[in-house]
């Protein structure tokens, strides 16, 4: 008989994001059966778990694996995610005026975006549950993610994405063996698609917090903004929300390490703040109160592609950790968008997505309305490299 290692996972189950209801980590799961919502994992953070038992493990997102879902090793498909540099903008931050700007490069993962860790997490726990393939909607990123990792597990994979989105990111996901769907539409519609293929149930569908291990993967970005940061948490934490997992992640993962005791009782959480698309800005208005919430939210394509998500399944978790935190939500133009790219590359030497770009523009409008103090610690969280889109973009080094 096959004998397995023994689990170091201290996950205890999973419970319903709405209603708290707790359900079975030992069998797939999608969302929620109570309230149709996004399931979160548990874990027992109450034994004692010294933090110095990391400084001796590798420089991948795996280093954290007493807190992630995996209960065996073995099934672990990794291509070397996590524990991205930190970078300081002294330029920008010397041009601007600025006491520490931050940059957490995510464009250094495998496949070139924070994607990577949601899916590597997400295909270890398909292959753990017995999963034979997977099927995703996505915006670009994702699926190129979910095919890498499928073609590392041996697991068929199914990309649905829109048809308007940069060649590179198909393409690649064909050099990985899968197979893409192309739609006219935004993620939504392929959302729609892919339940329509999937309609027999043979493939694990692993949108957005429709299952469960995606946010898993994502959180460990907010342990290792900690760790990195010796313990210590910035002001502020900018980020670029389309479903949202990263934001829900980075602060699940405060929250977490504050119950571990991991963080002093003197350090403060960071203000968290959602940065989305002029042309698709779902959270913001809901935030912002023009509508009830984005169930019936229109957006239009934007070159941050990442961000056209019109109606978030995570928006309440969402607008609960801007509540919590004491931040707020907002928009960028897509001309801004092409400013912020311009000036990351010439100041800074970094080439990051249209999203990363997003968010720097939105630390300088927060800046100037004085949301944010220049002698803040202020965190962009950079969550792709600007590479594939590159059709998105083209055209401007002409003028
Ligand atoms: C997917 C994506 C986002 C949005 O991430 P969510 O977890 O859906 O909020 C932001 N930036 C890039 C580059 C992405 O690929
Ligand atoms: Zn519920």
């Amino acid at each position: 008989m096959e004998t397995l290692t023994e689990s170091t996972s201290r996950m205890v189950h999973l419970s319903c994001s709405n209603c708290g209801s707790t359900h079975s980590a030992h069998t797939k799961q999608t969302f929620s059966p109570c309230c149709q919502l996004p399931l979160a994992a548990q874990y027992d953070l109450q034994t004692p778990f010294p933090k110095e038992v990391l400084a001796k493990r590798a420089a991948t997102m795996w280093r954290y694996r007493e807190l992630l879902p995996v209960q065996h090793e073995e099934n672990i498909v990794s291509l070397g995610e996590g524990f991205t540099p930190i970078l300081a903008l002294q330029n920008l931050a010397r041009k601007y005026n600025l006491s520490n700007l931050l940059l957490k490069d995510e464009g250094q993962n495998p496949t070139g975006s924070f994607k990577a860790r949601g899916l590597s997490m997400a295909i270890s726990m398909a292959k753990e549950l017995g999963a034979e393939g997977c099927i995703v909607p996505t915006a670009g990123n994702a699926g190129v993610a979910m095919a890498a990792y499928c073609a590392k597990a041996g697991m068929k994979a199914v990309v649905v994405m829109p048809r308007h989105t940069p060649e590179a990111f198909r393409e690649e996901c064909y050099w990985y063996g899968a197979e893409v769907v192309l739609v006219d539409g935004l993620i939504n519609d392929c959302a729609a698609k892919a339940k329509e293929l999937n309609a027999a149930g043979n493939l694990l569908d692993v949108s957005t917090l429709k299952e469960p291990y995606r946010l898993e993967g994502k959180k460990t970005m907010g342990y290792e903004l900690a760790e990195q940061l010796n313990w210590q948490l910035p002001d502020v934490i900018l980020y670029p929300a389309g479903g949202g997992t990263g934001l829900i992640g980075i602060w699940k993962a405060f929250k977490e390490l504050q119950e571990l005791g991991w963080l002093e009782e003197d350090v403060k959480l960071p203000r968290m703040v959602a940065v989305q698309a002029a042309n698709c800005q779902p959270l913001v208005a809901t935030y912002l109160g023009h509508q009830a919430n984005a169930q019936q939210y229109v957006g239009k394509p934007t070159i941050a592609n990442g961000l056209a998500v019109p109606r978030p399944i995570g928006e309440q978790m969402m607008l609960q950790v801007l509540r919590e935190s004491g931040g707020t939500a907002v928009s960028i133009t897509e001309e801004d968008m092409l400013h912020g790219l311009r000036e990351l590359g010439s100041h800074e030497g970094l080439f990051v997505a249209p999203e990363g770009a997003a968010v720097w523009m939105a630390a300088r409008q927060l800046l100037s309305t004085g949301v944010l103090a220049p002698q803040e610690t202020i965190l962009l969280l950079n969550t792709g490299s600007g590479q594939k889109y590159m059709s998105n973009i083209a055209g401007q080094a002409k003028a």
